[in-house]
């Protein structure tokens, strides 16, 4: 075990981690791939707590525009959806030996413990890998924020965004294929740039509780370890743009 151990670090995979790209819902082989990808992490010794999206089955600011719904509806089919996927990681990572507990914002205690904080920090210590569902219970958030706020009440050395674009561009890339990707910026280059690939809300709690965030692309093999080894992938945000 390396020096990793005992690093407490908080990991967003967001709901399109778990499905192939432009579909929905899970699919098995992007499922597997990913838990073979967390084993490389949990075997680095590190305290991991996964954040898990649901982005794969709703979105509640997308659905609420489909069907006529009241929005907070929406946003709570949104939180049910990331427990439907937390299950589904936390059965594959348990297949592959590794000890897990579910902890859920709303409460679903035939499948989940409710979220106590005290209860996850003893779960990490004892090396279990602790899975947030529910996002934080609340409407009109995304688990983004969710992320950064377990991140915070943890104590977490770090939160991990693991998405589907590698970095975070000066525009979108889709729209202006000039946009350059930055290895590194502050927070405040991030909220004063109004950057869409993470919640304000979020980095605005990170800044606050100083928790680095770094930002790459969970569809390339191997980057999950990279990135808890500290090597140069996708983007950190930090307080500090030269570190
Ligand atoms: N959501 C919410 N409150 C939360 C977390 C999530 O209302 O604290 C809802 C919200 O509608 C969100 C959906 O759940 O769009 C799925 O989460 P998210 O969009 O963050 O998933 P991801 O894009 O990471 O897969």
């Amino acid at each position: 075990m390396g020096k990793l151990a005992r690093k407490r670090v908080v990991l967003k995979i967001s709901g399109e981690g778990l499905c192939r790209p432009e579909t929905t819902g899970i699919d098995a082989e992007e499922l597997q791939r990913i838990a073979a990808e967390i084993r490389t992490i949990v075997d680095q010794g590190v305290q991991l707590a996964l954040v898990v999206g649901g982005g794969n089955i709703v979105r509640g600011n997308e659905l609420a525009q489909k069907i006529d719904i009241p929005a907070a509806s929406a946003h709570y089919m949104g939180m049910l959806g990331t427990i439907i996927n937390a299950l589904a990681v936390q059965e594959v990572l348990e297949s592959l030996g590794i000890e897990t507990r579910v902890q859920s914002a709303i409460s679903v205690t035939s499948v989940a413990e409710n979220f106590v904080r005290r209860r996850a920090i003893r779960h990490l210590e004892k090396g279990r890998v602790v899975i947030f569902a529910g996002g934080t219970g609340n409407p009109f958030v995304t688990t983004d924020t969710c992320a950064a706020l377990r991140a915070s009440e943890i104590g977490a050395d770090v939160l991990f965004k693991a998405t589907k674009v590698d970095g975070i561009y000066s525009a979108d890339p889709k729209t202006h294929p000039d946009a350059v990707r930055h290895d590194q910026m502050t927070y405040n280059d991030f909220i004063d740039g109004r950057l869409k690939v993470m919640d304000l809300t979020a980095i605005v709690m990170c800044q606050e509780n100083r928790i680095p965030v770094v930002v790459f692309n969970v569809k390339q093999a191997g980057n999950m370890l990279r990135v808890v080894r500290g090597e140069r992938v996708g983007t950190l945000v930090s307080e500090q743009a030269n570190v």
